[in-house]
């Protein structure tokens, strides 16, 4: 297993469509290995396989977040959300992409997720509270869209801006 390196906004590659995986081998097995340990060495409780730069419909998870609960590590390829709730939830999000920002941002507060685990059997399972976020953000991720796409455009360009000008610094 290896850490990988997680890209930073504005990577053009965290703005573009993934693609299906059209079969699970020794390299997904790979690679959900490697995203796992990225993630918590982050940490953080998701990851997509764009933001290590694999254009691939691949995340993984863990929100178990509280040190008393045991850990939960859930890897969904082709994720799909089959099905939202007509009840919303606030959460503040952030991302492993756009380090230490964060804002308040709503979703449905339950959905239902059909996707493919990583022996290609096809789950289907509900979700609700910070898990139902958290898939959500990280499917988002698989369309080339980040959470900062649901805030207002000012905060989202001054944020953006600054990301910009920290990533000419460190090309310098
Ligand atoms: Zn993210």
């Amino acid at each position: 297993m290896s850490i990988k390196e997680i890209l930073l906004i504005p990577d053009k590659r965290l703005k573009m469509k993934t693609d299906l995986v059209s079969s699970i081998t020794k390299n997904e097995h790979r690679l959900i290995d490697d995203m796992f340990e990225t993630m918590y060495d982050a940490p953080g409780i998701g990851l997509a396989a764009p933001q290590v730069g694999v254009m691939s419909k691949i995340i993984v998870m863990d929100c178990a977040k509280e040190e008393d609960e045991k850990p939960d590590p859930i890897a969904m390829i082709n994720p799909e959300i089959i099905w939202v709730s007509d009840e919303l939830n606030t959460y503040e999000e952030g991302c492993l992409s756009i380090p230490d920002y964060f804002a308040d941002i709503t979703r449905p507060a339950n959905i239902k997720v059909r996707y493919l685990d990583k022996n290609e059997k096809t789950i289907e399972r509900e979700a609700g509270g910070l898990l139902a976020t958290c898939i959500q953000h990280e499917i988002d991720h698989l369309e080339g869209k980040l959470f900062i796409d649901y805030i207002s455009r000012l905060k989202r360009e001054r944020i953006t801006k600054k990301f910009q000008k920290m990533a000419k610094f460190e090309a310098k």
